[in-house]
């Protein structure tokens, strides 16, 4: 059985010291399912305050790293810099980074080589835009995203990997995907990890579900025997993340 994973991506929020430390309280009073792996990934800068002020249940994630442990990269954090900070997890390849930092897969496929070598964790996050559903190339396009890592982890220990479906139109769109396009989704990625690495991986690997996720949305959706978790964005910043961390209960 997949130990189910919710994380929360804060994106560039909250604005303040004081909407993050409202946050803080709210997740260490709250009764969690204590079967769940939760994990918070706020903004870089808040990463130290937050990893000292949080319930040490809850594991932190950085937002992004580079591929390179040094040197001359400015505005970059290095997945040596986070290791040596305590921080164990770290969002890769997310859909605004791919479309407004224009990282291609090759290049997320390098950070998470990279993050792995430093003994990171990864949540790897793919999915495909509106326009490329409608063409029926969830598949594909979620394929070849997996493809360019795989290509570059043949010895990678994959138990350190979450992979994180999120189809682009969901996201932050109010528009979930239903509990059947995520389950089917969620299974063909498992299809493609069975013949591109293994199928013991396939079976073990967490593949999360993005885009939309609220506490409204997300018992149905965890009922899928695919959906092995939630990444939550907009939500993750509400007192319903409880709820949504809970989804299982
Ligand atoms: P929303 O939950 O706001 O749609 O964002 C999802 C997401 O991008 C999480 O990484």
């Amino acid at each position: 059985p997949r130990q189910f994973f919710v994380g929360g991506n804060f994106k560039m929020n909250p604005n303040s010291v004081a909407e993050k430390r409202a946050l803080t309280t709210l997740l260490n009073q709250a009764d969690l399912d204590s079967s769940v792996e939760v994990v918070v990934a706020p903004p870089a800068l808040y990463l130290l305050p937050l990893k000292e002020l949080i319930r040490k249940e809850i594991q932190v994630a950085a937002q992004n790293c580079y591929f390179k442990e040094s040197g001359a990269f400015t505005g970059e954090i290095s997945p040596l810099q986070l290791k040596d900070a305590g921080i164990p997890y770290v969002i890769l390849g997310h859909s605004e980074r791919r479309t407004l930092f224009h990282e291609t897969s090759e290049v997320v496929a390098q950070k998470t080589k990279a993050a792995l070598a430093a003994s990171l964790s990864v949540i790897l996050c793919i999915g495909e835009t509106l326009e490329q559903r409608e063409t029926n190339q969830t598949t594909k396009v979620c394929s070849e995203q997996l493809q360019a890592a795989v290509d570059l982890l043949k010895e990678a220990d994959w138990s350190k990997i979450v992979i994180a479906y999120e189809p682009v139109w969901a996201i932050g769109t109010g528009k979930v995907a239903t509990s059947k396009q995520a389950q089917d989704t969620h299974a063909d990625i498992r299809t493609f990890i069975a013949s591109a690495v293994s199928p013991a991986v396939a079976q073990a690997t967490r593949i999360i579900y993005g885009g939309s996720v609220n506490k409204g949305n997300c018992k149905e959706l965890s009922t899928q025997p695919d959906v092995d978790g939630f990444l939550v964005g907009g939500a993750s910043l509400k007192p319903e993340f409880v709820d949504i961390i809970n989804a299982t209960q």
